[in-house]
């Protein structure tokens, strides 16, 4: 491994307690991914890039800051990528998916918090994490109460934008949402020092839409009967791509399509036929948390497709790059953006809508919706989700879990039970 030291004590990190991190790292990417046989060859990059996750990218970001760039750290899949790129801007994800973090948040927010807020402004208090530290400025979203109140905290320590994300989706919300992306653009261009025309908007959004085209192929490849990628892999590389250069992200994702589809066509599958498939659904899997793909795929069954923003909602419905006209983009956004179906919006169908049609269209056996603890959104959502399931005859199994292992023997003496369950049907 590259030596990074001198790179993380010039970002002010907390060296000491950083080293008790990338202690723990290494141990989890070897248990999750490298016990997996047959996997993509495509795969290297992936596991290079978690390898020195704290490394290689932040490394990349600080050169490109010096060249006068600026980083956006977002939390949040509502947050329009296209406009910060417009302006030579780069987004790097920030949501914190590891225990580590979760005391560091606790310290200042109620304990009864998400532990993916809690984790997040862990990250940023303890000094831990390169990416919270390289940031210049971070994008919050009024998506959940939680975020609302923990961005106040994280605005006391860095500079902070938020966009208000509407909670309905009627004509007038997608036209609120339009206006909050154009002021959006605004202050993007007083950050970065960079206008935002229509050439360079289009070519953002080309470049946005590539990515999630290629991520796409990915997620099509999944689809086959021959699985030809586990869940865990597939999760990697989805989490990986929230913090990539879009244009690099677009390029490898199509790479591991192309080796993907010819598994596909050679019969290769990383399963023995009629292993059991599972669509997982409900809150997101930040980077280190693979706990849950790691259960599901240890105990007979495999993931196919994640309903999740760390999944489908990341990449599905392209932006129309037909407008002529800054405000018929940002309109293109809108209209984009707003069919993101989050638990924040009410009503919200179209999440329920969306899991019954990924369920068939993966030929899922079964669906698994799974929230963080204290996500009052995702849970009180639960019960629609499985009485709509229930009607349409897919099994499913909601659980609740956060970033500790202590409830991981409860998880899979669940998992495994249902995994049984629909061997046996
Ligand atoms: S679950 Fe909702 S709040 Fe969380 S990242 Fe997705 S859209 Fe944003
Ligand atoms: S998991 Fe739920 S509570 Fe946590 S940040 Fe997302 S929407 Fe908010």
């Amino acid at each position: 491994m590259a030596d990074y030291v001198k790179m993380w004590e010039d970002l002010g990190m907390d060296l000491e307690t950083h080293d008790l991190l990338c202690q723990v790292l290494p141990t989890a990417v070897g248990d999750v991914f490298m016990t997996q046989e047959n996997r993509p060859k495509a795969m290297d990059f992936w596991d290079l890039v978690i390898s020195e996750v704290h490394g290689i990218r932040p490394a990349e970001l600080i050169e490109e800051q010096k060249k006068g760039r600026k980083v956006f750290g977002t939390f949040c899949v509502f947050v329009p990528d296209e406009v910060i790129v417009a302006a030579n801007g780069i987004v790097t994800g920030l949501c914190g998916g590891s225990q580590f973090w979760v005391p560091g948040g606790e310290a200042v927010l109620p304990k009864n918090t998400c532990p993916l807020i809690k984790a997040s402004v862990g990250a940023r208090l303890g000094r831990t994490c390169p990416f919270f530290r390289i940031a210049d400025v971070y994008v919050g979203e009024t998506t959940c109460d939680g975020k609302k109140k923990a961005y106040e905290i994280l605005g006391q320590d860095v500079p902070m934008l938020i966009m208000d994300v509407p909670q309905m989706k009627r004509p007038k919300d997608i036209l609120k949402w339009k206006d909050e992306i154009a002021e959006f653009a605004e202050k993007v261009e007083e950050i970065t020092g960079n206008r935002i025309t229509v050439e360079n908007l289009k070519e953002a959004i080309r470049i946005i839409n590539e990515k999630r085209k290629a991520l796409k192929r990915v997620y099509e490849a999944r689809k086959s009967e021959c699985l030809p990628i586990s869940g865990r892999d597939s999760l990697l590389m989805t989490q990986i791509s929230f913090f990539d250069d879009p244009e690099r992200c677009a390029q490898m994702c199509n790479r591991l399509a192309d080796e993907l589809e010819e598994r596909i066509r050679d019969g290769v599958s990383v399963v023995p036929a009629g292993t059991k498939r599972i669509l997982l659904t409900g809150t997101p899997l930040a980077v280190p948390n693979w706990k849950l793909h790691n259960i599901i795929e240890t105990s007979g069954a495999a993931v196919v497709c994640e309903e999740m923003c760390t999944g489908t909602r990341y990449f599905e419905n392209l932006v129309d790059d037909s407008g002529e006209t800054l405000e018929e983009l940002f309109m293109a956004l809108s209209e984009r953006y707003m069919k993101n179906n989050c638990a924040c919006f009410t009503p919200n169908p179209g999440r329920i809508e969306d899991i019954i049609r990924l369920a068939r269209e993966y030929k899922a056996d079964g669906v698994i919706d799974c929230s963080l603890k204290f996500c009052g959104l995702y849970d009180i959502e639960k019960k629609s989700v499985a009485e709509a399931l229930k009607a349409e005859g897919i099994p499913v199994l909601s659980l609740e879990t956060d970033y500790e292992d202590s409830d991981a023997g409860q998880l899979r003496t669940r998992i495994e039970a249902f995994v049984e369950m629909l061997n046996e049907r």
